[in-house]
């Protein structure tokens, strides 16, 4: 029933849309490899509609900036109130009136982000047909582990713009991780360190049975390469102003021209001790040997800042650098040697660095789209259900349907009574959480199955199902087996919660833990107290009542006056001692009756009423 069916000629591909530099790439037999080649994330759009993607929009950067945007990723999924910084810092070009959605100006043109993330997506889906010659329809794109569920969203819009199918959107450092067959150890503690041009992330995973789970994050989201550069162009462009006696800081055209020779040099000395900056302007020469050393004392600070952010994931993922057995090196700013020899001092173990860092992601994206597809042979489903899936039960208890943890897609369904007599329409209350009462978790749906055969309590049977899909979306399904009457609908689990929120919400349920047994014992105690109530009034409209002796009805009479007041009593002990009485009570009278619709109402589980 999950199997995502695939066409032979089908590759699915796995692509690292990423802020800086974007990648494609696809399983070839058993290894995953590049397709094409890097594509900067650089979108410009001409006034006659053609859209120019990657490296040749470099130029246009310099000649249209108006028309050029770069950086998108940072804009994905928020709202104009969440990316004042980035407009400080970045030349975006807001449309008016952008408020819940962005839009960009691009000359005459506005698009969101996701749009212009399509089009990157749709550049590298062309570059991939060109070079296999099949069409690409599926995809699995990875996002930065702290991606909120909007950020999650927009992305896979974007690959449904692009004409993609996003089958699963995978967390980079897990991608990563992939990538190095680090699942194959089966259990660990793996960290992904990822410097890329613009930002810097840090990540722990824990694999445990074969599934990765996100302990922590952390990092700066204005970090990287950019910032090694920047460093590079002031001393450039203060030579020049001494040598030329010219300040060309101010001509957009000359600084990106710097900037491509800074980069250049800066991309050199990870592989030699070594390198000049070589830049030529209006007929003028600027020349500059940059050694190892030089270059070192100019960015130790930025390679400094990136450990603060390491320390706090170490800790915040509650793991001492002794128990972390792998560390993973991602991003372009990688290949920095003083970068390496930070992370080996820090972590106190020797990264892994066999694969490129910034192809690392593409190619684990790549394992991943394998395993769906089929084609890599691996058990592994590698996302889990964070939180506790289930619905609310007579009395606010929660009865947990899919538990955390549980691998996706998943499925389960428990079947559920009514509480009432002639209860013809049930509320399915959808919620999420590890705490015991609806109350306390969160609500994620809520709908009725109406119409359902009016029956005594307890009779009823509601089948309840809960389906996760590959992609993380709930399906749920009510139905009513006597008539076959059902109702279903969709609930996105994870949306808008942050990894934050889960954590804090499985921490509440620990912290809570004693207090939410008493509560769901004590709402259990009430609810079979209602239940046996119900019966027993019931019964006493019975003949059976008649026939029993003055001593026998005083006994229930008694039992039920007892059960009544102690039913607002806060132990549920209490309770359940007078249930009990209740229940001796009533045993001659239940005997008498042969209707089993009594007993029956005693036991079992009760969906709650509708509330009219
Ligand atoms: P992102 O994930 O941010 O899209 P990447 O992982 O592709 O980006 O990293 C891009 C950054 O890596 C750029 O700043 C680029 O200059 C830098 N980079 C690429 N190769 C090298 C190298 N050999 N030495 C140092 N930095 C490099
Ligand atoms: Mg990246």
């Amino acid at each position: 029933m999950f199997q995502i069916e695939f066409d032979n000629q089908d590759t699915v591909v796995g692509i690292d849309l990423g802020t800086t530099n974007s990648l494609i790439a696809r399983m070839n037999l058993t290894k995953p490899e590049i397709i094409g080649g890097i594509v900067p994330s650089i979108v410009s759009l001409k006034a006659d509609g053609e859209v120019i993607v990657g490296d040749p929009a470099r130029q246009e950067l310099i000649d249209h900036p108006e028309r050029t945007v770069y950086s998108v990723k940072r804009l994905m999924g928020r709202g104009i109130s969440d990316v004042q910084d980035e407009l400080k810092l970045f030349p975006f070009h807001i449309a008016e009136g952008s408020e819940s959605v962005i839009r960009l100006l691009l000359g005459e043109k506005t698009l969101t982000p996701s749009e212009v993330s399509a089009l990157i997506l749709r550049q590298l889906k062309k570059n991939a047909e060109a070079e296999l010659g099949t069409p690409v329809t599926k995809a699995v794109i990875t996002v930065p582990a702290y991606f909120n569920d909007a950020q999650r969203q927009a992305t896979r819009d974007a690959g449904r713009i692009a004409g993609l199918e996003v089958l699963r959107l995978v967390n980079e450092p897990t991608a990563a991780a992939l990538a190095y067959g680090l699942d194959k150890r089966r259990e660990g503690v793996i960290a992904v360190y990822d410097l890329g041009g613009g930002t810097f992330d840090i990540s722990i995973l824990k694999l445990h049975d074969g599934i990765f789970e996100v302990l922590a994050t952390n990092g700066d989201t204005h970090l990287g390469g950019d910032d090694i550069d920047n460093r590079l162009l002031k001393i450039a462009l203060e030579d020049i102003q001494s040598e030329w006696g010219a300040d060309i800081s101010h001509s957009g055209g000359a600084v990106q021209t710097l900037r491509a020779a800074v980069i250049k040099a800066k991309e050199a000395l990870s592989f030699a001790p070594s390198a000049k900056i070589d830049f030529a302007w209006n007929g003028k020469t600027y020349q500059r040997e940059i050694s190892r050393d030089l270059f070192e004392g100019l960015i130790r600070d930025i390679v400094d800042r990136t450990l603060g952010p390491c320390r706090d994931c170490i800790r915040d993922a509650k793991v001492t650098p002794e128990e972390i057995d792998e560390v993973v090196l991602v991003g372009g700013s990688t290949r920095i040697p003083l970068v390496r020899s930070a992370v080996e001092v820090l972590f106190r173990a020797r990264p892994h660095t066999e694969l490129n860092p910034d192809e690392v992601v593409a190619l684990g994206a790549a394992v991943q789209a394998g395993i769906l597809a089929g084609t890599v042979e691996n058990q592994l489903l590698l996302d889990v259900t964070p939180l506790s899936l289930g619905i609310e039960i007579y009395g606010g208890v929660v009865s947990k349907i899919i538990h955390r943890n549980s691998t996706i897609p998943a499925s389960a369904g428990e079947t559920f009574t009514t509480g009432i007599d002639g209860q013809t329409n049930v509320l399915i209350h959808v919620v999420q959480g590890e705490r015991e009462l609806a109350k306390d978790c969160r609500s994620l749906a809520r709908f009725d199955l109406k119409g359902i055969a009016p029956m005594p309590a307890g009779m009823a049977r509601i089948e309840v199902r809960f389906l996760i899909d590959a992609n993380g979306i709930l399906n749920v399904t009510a139905r009513d087996a006597r008539t076959g009457l059902e109702q279903s609908m969709d609930v996105k689990p994870s949306y808008g919660l942050t990894d934050e929120q889960v954590e804090a919400m499985i921490e509440a349920s620990i912290d809570h833990a004693e207090e939410d047994f008493q509560a769901a014992q004590l709402a259990g105690a009430r609810v079979d107290a209602d239940a046996i109530l119900a019966a027993t009034s019931k019964a006493q409209r019975n003949d059976a009542w008649l026939a029993l002796s003055d001593e026998e009805r005083k006994a229930v009479t008694d039992a039920i006056n007892r059960l009544q007041l102690a039913y607002h009593s806060d132990d549920h002990n209490v309770i359940r001692s007078q249930i009990e009485h209740l229940n001796e009570a009533t045993h001659s009278l239940a005997e008498q009756m042969m209707n089993t619709a009594v007993s029956s109402a005693l036991k079992g589980t009760k969906v709650s009423e509708q509330p009219e």
